[in-house]
């Protein structure tokens, strides 16, 4: 199989999502890269800054090009872009990485505190040795 390499994120500042999970007996780390506007392709997609401070406005929920203006909701670009993952399989205690299109799925999802199946937007992903499923569920 011809995977992609994972790339390693400088700082927590070049994710546009981080989250690390422990699933059953094993662990997911996935984040997902900014990259270049898809418009102008010149600059980094980034949170808008706020002109007085200076500041990126960290509770916004789109991305702006500081080149061409180009603006995206940071939910919907996110599904653009692909999920770097780091797992140790909670079924084979496997340990892997890949790199996968970030795009979420409704799924049935153990939920580990109610300990039961529950109906959930999830990444769904096959671990690369024993072959089973390994879903990182969205957080809201
Ligand atoms: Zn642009
Ligand atoms: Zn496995």
């Amino acid at each position: 199989m011809n995977n992609p390499k994972i790339r390693e994120p400088a700082s927590m500042d070049e994710c546009v999502y981080h989250t690390i999970r422990t699933i059953g007996e094993g662990r997911v780390r996935l984040w997902v890269l900014r990259e270049k506007c898809p418009q102008c392709g010149k600059a980094l997609m980034a949170k808008p800054k706020d002109p007085k401070t200076n500041r990126f406005k960290t509770r916004a929920k789109e991305y702006i090009c500081s080149e061409c203006g180009h603006t995206e909701d940071i939910e919907k670009y996110a599904e653009k872009l692909d999920a770097n993952i780091q797992y140790t399989c909670p079924y084979c205690k496997n340990n892997g990485e890949l790199v996968t299109p970030f795009r979420r799925k409704r799924t049935k999802i153990l939920d580990e505190d109610k300990q039961k199946e529950v109906y959930k937007e999830a990444l769904i992903f096959k671990c690369g040795k024993c072959d089973k499923e390994i879903k990182v569920a969205k957080m809201k």
